[in-house]
């Protein structure tokens, strides 16, 4: 095997560190790895050396490396990429690999690498950022996730003209719980409330809490007919589970369904009008046309 480097201690220096290092020459084939690349890629020095990645992995993950390793010849200096890898034996790792150039036989350039494992920082780091997408209570998505949400289902409907229907759901009467059974049992409702929700939806049907006791379905792919159903469904079963021994509530419902033009403020609009309606014309009841 070449070394890149020219002392035996170098050497046994290289094969200690647990980042993988390896390089390539300039047709991309390895020349060289240190032993934490041979283990994890679970391959033996003589499999590796004088093969280019599509001979060693599937294409897929060989394109994801050749791209890299072109990238970084074409600007000649340092380039770093963070990025999900599976290798053949389903291994899937999050690394950050960094690329240089590497100068061998005088004259030829080739592709120096390190890669770090960084799987759980990274784990870490997603759990992180789904705790601030989630309210604290009810552990329902919340306003920012909705805020999010909303935005990028408009986008892909002004591109694809995928439509999807928004439910705005109000609880009736919520104060009286708070009034009659105390705040923290008001709380709990909430929470079991949610959880009701939730375990009456697809996956598609996106659950969020946007204020004390408001809360919104965003239905992907439901046309206003399909969200009335279920939005019904959800009335119904709201107004029939107790939440709490011997607590019922039931709730208010606006629906409507995106159309050309709309922003996350007139749809909001839209459904506060129907919200509004359904309060007015007794509560317990699916709006999703003006009744007046
Ligand atoms: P309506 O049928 O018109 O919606 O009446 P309502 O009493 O539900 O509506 P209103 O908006 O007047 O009151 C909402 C109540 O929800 C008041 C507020 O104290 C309560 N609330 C909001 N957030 C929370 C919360 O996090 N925990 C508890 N326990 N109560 C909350
Ligand atoms: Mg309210
Ligand atoms: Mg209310």
């Amino acid at each position: 095997m070449k070394r890149i480097e020219n002392s035996p201690q170098l050497s046994s220096v290289i094969d200690l560190i647990d980042d993988l290092i390896f390089y390539k020459d300039k047709h991309f084939k390895y020349i060289g790895c240190n032993a934490a690349f041979l283990n994890f890629i679970g391959k033996k020095t003589e499999e590796l050396i004088g093969k280019d990645d599509f001979e060693l992995f599937d294409d897929n993950l060989a394109s994801q490396f050749r791209k890299h390793d072109k990238l970084m010849l074409a600007e000649g200096n340092v380039r770093s990429n963070e990025e999900w890898v599976t290798y053949p034996n389903n291994k899937r790792v999050y690394l950050l690999t960094k690329k240089i150039p590497f100068v061998y036989d005088g004259t030829n350039t080739g592709i120096l690498g390190i890669s770090r494992d960084i799987t759980s920082l990274e784990k870490a780091n997603q759990k992180l950022q789904e705790q601030t997408l989630l309210d604290e209570l009810t552990r329902v998505k919340n306003r920012k996730a909705y805020n999010l949400k909303i935005k990028s289902l408009l986008a892909v409907y002004e591109r694809y003209q995928t439509s999807f229907s928004i439910i705005s759901i109000d609880i009736d009467d919520f104060k009286d719980i708070n009034d009659n059974f105390g705040h923290d049992v008001g709380d709990t409702v909430l929470r079991n409330f949610g959880a009701l929700l939730e375990s009456n939806i697809r996956e598609t049907d996106h659950l969020f809490r946007i204020g004390g006791e408001e809360f919104v379905i965003l239905s992907e792919s439901k046309t206003k007919v399909d969200a009335i159903k279920l939005a019904e469904k959800l009335r119904h079963i709201v107004a029939s589970t107790a939440l709490l021994s011997e607590i019922n509530i039931t709730i208010s419902l606006g629906i409507c369904e995106v159309t050309m033009g709309d922003s996350p403020n007139s749809i909001a609009k839209r459904v506060d009008n129907l919200l509004y309606e359904a309060k007015s014309h007794g509560k317990n009841k699916v709006t999703y046309h003006s009744m007046s």
